[in-house]
């Protein structure tokens, strides 16, 4: 028999909270638990993806590091192809930059020039909202290769850093809201 699936709230009693990593005063949730739960991770798959059927979105873009996690296993649920939009540097081929601000610290996010389709379909993937500027900064990418967001999704938002208000106009969903 197959095994019951997981709440939102069973998965958010897995997330571990580590104080003062990587830096005093930061609360970071580990998503590790839940990854190494097989019922749990799996079940959080089926949560981010149960709105759109399979062929309904063309590529899951996923978000460095830990959104590569999520976003490469829904897309193989969604029938999907899968993109990185990684930090500055580590991309091989020729991509587009953006500046964005951080909970902690300031950084550039990558795309390559030609990992989407103008006019595709666009699923955006991370672990965690923050304050925003990181989905802000991928979206941003994504807009600049022609391609429609049709959501961006993520396990956890820190509620009480705004993140949704960098985001307005998208269609945005957590699934543990702190
Ligand atoms: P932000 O741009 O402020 O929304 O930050 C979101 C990004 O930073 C995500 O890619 C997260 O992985 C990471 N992040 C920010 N704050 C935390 C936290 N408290 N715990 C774990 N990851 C975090």
């Amino acid at each position: 028999m197959s095994q019951p699936k997981p709440t939102p709230s069973e998965i958010g009693h897995a997330i571990r909270n580590v104080p003062d990593f990587p830096k005093p005063g930061i609360q970071f949730k580990d998503i590790t638990p839940v990854l190494a739960d097989a019922r749990l991770f799996s079940g959080t798959i089926e949560l981010l993806t149960e709105r759109f059927k399979p062929g309904t979105v063309d590529t899951v873009v996923g978000i460095d590091a830990r959104g590569f996690i999520f976003a490469a296993a829904a897309a193989v649920r969604l029938q999907a192809g899968f993109v990185p939009v990684r930090k500055k540097g580590k991309l091989p081929y020729r991509t587009h930059e953006q500046d964005y601000a951080l909970e902690y610290g300031s950084a550039t996010i990558a795309i390559h020039v030609d990992a989407l389709r103008p006019g595709s379909r666009v699923l955006l993937i991370d672990d965690l909202l923050a304050t925003g500027g990181t989905a802000a900064a991928a979206a941003a990418l994504v807009h600049r290769l022609g391609a429609n967001i049709l959501e961006i999704s993520f396990l956890i938002e820190l509620s009480f850093l705004k993140g949704r208000d960098k985001l307005t106009g998208y269609p945005v969903r957590s699934l543990v809201v702190y």
